[in-house]
Parts: C-alpha cells; sequence; structure tokens
C-alpha cells in the first residue's frame, strides 16, 4: 500500500469512529482530499485506492491539474481504466472576478461563494455543454475580521438569490472556523454552522433544500462531524504537511 492509500485509510477509520461514537451513519459523510500544492501524481495516487473528489485552493493550479489529470485519464481510458468523469473537483480557495472564467470552465463544485456578483458571473460563463455548477456559500461564522465569507446575517437572503441563478445548484454551507483550543470549542463554532444550515433551509427560503455541510479539516474533523458536517476536508493528514 503507499502512503496516500494508508493515510487515506486512517482518515476513513477517524470518520468512521467519529460517526459511531455520534450515533451517525459513516455513509452520511463524504471526504474531499485537499489536494492543494501536491502534483498530479498525488491525485493519481489518491484515486489509486478509490478517492474520487478533490479539492484545489489556487484556481490557476487547480485548473492546471484538472487539465493534466484529464489529459491522463483519457490515456488511461485507451486500456478502460476509468471514465474521463471519474473525478469530481471542488473549487474551495476565494474566487476574484477576474477568475470565474477559469472556475466555470474547469471545477464541479465551488464552495467559497461569498458574493451575488461572484455567482452571477460564475452561472453566466459555465459552458452550456457542463453541467449546472454545484455551489456552497461560503460563511464567516466566527466574524474573523479578515476573513472571507458572507456573514451569518446575510446567508439567508444571499442562498435565496443564488438559488435562483440557472445554471447555478446550491447545494449547501462550507465554513473555516478558527482553529479552536479544544474539542468543546471547536464543537460550538461547528454547531453555530449547523445551526444556519437548519434555519436556512426551515425559513421556505429555498425551493430545493440544502443537502451539504462543508465542515472540519485535518485538526478538527471528529468535531465537525460531531456537529453536523457532511463533508469534511482533508488535505494535511492524506497528503501530508505543506512546509
Ligand atoms: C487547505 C484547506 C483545507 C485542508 O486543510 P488541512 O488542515 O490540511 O486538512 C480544507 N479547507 C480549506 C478551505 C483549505 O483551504
Amino acid at each position: 500500500m503507499t502512503t496516500i492509500a494508508h493515510h487515506l485509510r486512517l482518515v476513513h477509520d477517524r470518520i468512521h469512529a467519529a460517526c459511531l461514537a455520534c450515533g451517525r451513519d459513516p455513509a452520511s459523510v463524504r471526504l474531499l482530499a485537499v489536494s492543494k500544492t501536491f502534483g498530479a501524481e498525488a491525485v493519481i495516487e489518491a484515486m489509486a485506492a478509490g478517492q474520487t473528489a478533490f479539492g484545489e485552493n489556487y484556481i490557476a493550479e487547480g485548473a492546471g491539474k484538472i487539465e493534466a489529470l484529464r489529459g491522463w485519464l483519457a490515456a488511461a481510458a485507451q486500456g478502460a481504466v476509468m471514465p474521463a468523469s471519474a473525478l469530481e473537483w471542488h473549487c474551495i480557495g476565494p474566487v476574484q472576478s477576474n477568475k470565474t472564467r477559469l472556475v466555470a470552465g474547469h471545477f464541479d463544485w465551488v464552495q467559497s461563494v461569498d458574493r451575488l456578483k461572484i455567482a452571477q458571473r460564475l452561472s453566466e460563463q459555465r459552458p452550456a455543454e457542463l453541467p449546472a455548477l454545484q455551489v456552497c456559500l461560503q460563511v464567516n461564522i466566527d466574524g474573523g475580521a479578515n476573513k472571507s465569507g458572507v456573514p451569518p446575517e446575510a446567508a439567508l437572503a444571499l442562498a435565496r438569490e443564488v438559488a435562483q441563478l440557472p445554471r447555478l445548484v446550491l447545494r449547501g454551507l462550507m465554513a473555516i472556523p478558527e482553529p479552536a483550543t479544544d474539542f468543546v470549542a471547536a464543537l460550538a463554532l461547528h454547531a453555530s454552522a449547523k445551526d444556519l444550515f437548519d434555519r436556512i433551509n426551515d425559513s421556505d427560503a429555498l425551493a430545493l433544500p440544502m443537502d451539504t455541510l462543508s465542515l472540519g479539516m485535518t485538526a478538527d474533523l471528529e468535531a465537525a462531524i460531531h456537529a453536523g458536517s457532511t463533508m469534511v476536508r482533508v488535505g494535511t493528514a492524506i497528503f501530508g504537511g505543506r512546509g
């Protein structure tokens, strides 16, 4: 077994244990492998171990990797190894206006939408031949001054508008709380994101309920799962430190 395959197994064990500890079905939590700063070979290694969903923070780096993998998969498909659609790519980093076209043309999901203007551009620029872009709103759940994310009190109004854009599907919320000192503090932060998620879904503002709550990274995935996360985004524990 390769190192990445071994690390993936350990992360799955953590997810499984956390789910059992709080009475959740382990199948209710997806794992997003955050491959930022690592090369296409690392993605191929994770893919060989069964991982299909990958997250990238930096748009140009992510788009380059997506194209490299597409080429690699097409070549591999000559031997019928895997269909080219085998991978699902999530943009999880800040999206500036001048990058929306690159994002809309490459990624399957964008979890970092925090303004209507960016959402509108992504919808307008989503190529007609691709399925609708799946999006999460990034929420600045702890109000950090220099952080991206829509303020929690503005999230409902933004959700209502984003849900109406023709080429986007609003799937949920994503948050990156400040590192907490202990489990209880981490749980409280994640729980406030879960509370907001439930309030938006209960508000009748959306025709379709959101199904994705993207919370938890290497350091705090257990607390996030206890709070109700349906997708943990893990980089370090799979690929190693980023130096
Ligand atoms: C880098 C990053 C992650 C992964 O963090 P690790 O601590 O390496 O697991 C998850 N989400 C976002 C938004 C990130 O930028």
